[in-house]
């Protein structure tokens, strides 16, 4: 059993509060929320904070809700357990993708204790990264941590540690805004901005910003639906994932008007199928099919970051996107 190392703990009740105290400590300071992943990466020596502070007693940040105000939009709070998410009828009704992939992360117990904010902020992983510190000593550590090399792309002078988190590739597929927090202020990113290409960290926070809300746009003609490859149905993280989007068009069950495919777990970042974005409003469900899969499968190009074999999880690209468009379509 590994132990966690010694910090100091703050638990603001406020989000102002918890602004002001993150920018005070600085990069001293890391967020806890439900904390599944960010105990573990503690316990290995990934992550080594001097004060660790809890936004678990932030009313702010709780709740899920449709903002009438404007355009119809449904607000999921950064705090929302992954279960209230999964089990919302206000989810599955309208972001359905985004319910499917809450419900699939991890185990119970993590769903039980893991938020949004944290998912959406989750570390990505690499079978060379997340190890206890003697097994990276006895590597050689690497880039994202105390080394200078990377064991997946041999001479590779960039971090392509995967993607992880299951509601990513949803909240892309769904359109959705994510609203952050920080010592400058407020501001909205769309989550198709909100990840970057580099596997040391690769979101667009910046030091101190805490994600607050996401909220994602209702539209009556949306189906969605979101599907993963893992070793263990009960427990494990993707080997592969992907989110689909179709936006029938008004009136009619054979025509769309716009549709998404993202597949993450990768790469660093999810990454939006070209060939699905692109597909022109009236084009007919019967040809989605094929232009999804065959798409996915083109640009597609699973790395050696996470275990299982590379060639089967690309197999595997169209076998999920068909699998996820039929869901999807009822
Ligand atoms: C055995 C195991 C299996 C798992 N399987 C999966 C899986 O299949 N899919 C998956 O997606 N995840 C999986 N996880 C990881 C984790 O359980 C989930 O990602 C969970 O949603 C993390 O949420 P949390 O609230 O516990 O985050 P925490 O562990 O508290 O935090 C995670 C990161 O997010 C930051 N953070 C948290 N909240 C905010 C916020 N509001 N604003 C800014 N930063 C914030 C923290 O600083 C930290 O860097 C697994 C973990 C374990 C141990
Ligand atoms: S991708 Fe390379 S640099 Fe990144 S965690 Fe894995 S081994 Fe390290």
């Amino acid at each position: 059993m590994l132990p966690l190392p010694i910090f100091d703990h703050h638990r603001p009740r406020t989000l102002s509060e918890a602004v002001g105290l993150l920018a005070r400590l600085g990069d001293r300071a890391v967020v806890i929320a439900g904390g599944t992943d960010l105990l573990p990466n503690m316990k290995q020596g990934l992550v080594e904070p001097e004060h660790v502070v809890s936004i678990n007693a932030i009313e702010e940040l709780k709740g899920i809700r449709i903002d009438t105000a404007g355009e119809e939009r449904l607000v999921v709070g950064a705090g929302a357990r992954l279960v209230e998410i999964a089990d919302s009828v206000l989810v599955r009704l309208v972001a359905p993708a985004l319910a499917d992939a809450a419900s699939m992360v991890g185990g119970p117990h993590h769903r039980a204790m893991g938020t949004l904010g944290g998912n959406i902020c989750l570390d990505t992983r690499c079978r060379y990264y997340n190890q206890t510190y003697f097994w990276r000593k006895s590597l050689g550590f690497c880039l994202k941590k105390d080394g200078t090399v990377c064991h997946v792309v041999k001479g590779g002078s960039k971090c392509v540690a995967a993607a992880s988190n299951d509601t990513a590739p949803a909240l892309i597929a769904l359109d959705a805004d994510i609203h952050l927090l920080g010592p400058r202020g407020a501001r909205v990113v769309p989550a198709r901005d909100f990840y970057v290409a580099d596997g040391i960290k690769n979101t667009v926070l910046e030091q101190g910003e805490l994600v607050v809300r996401v909220s994602i746009p209702r539209n009556r003609d949306r189906r969605s639906a979101y599907e993963k490859l893992r070793r263990r149905g009960a427990i494990d993280f993707p080997l592969l994932s992907i989110a689909v989007r179709v936006d029938l068009s008004p009136g009619s069950s054979d025509r769309i008007d716009a549709a998404d495919v993202v597949v993450s777990a990768l790469g660093a970042r999810p990454r939006r199928v070209r060939a699905a974005s692109q597909c022109k409003p009236g084009t007919s469900i019967a040809d989605l099919g094929r232009i999804f899969s065959e798409g996915a499968h083109a640009e597609c190009k699973p790395l050696p970051n996470v275990d299982e074999d590379t060639d089967w999880r690309r197999d595997m690209v169209p076998v999920l996107v068909d699998k996820a468009l039929a869901r999807a379509l009822g």
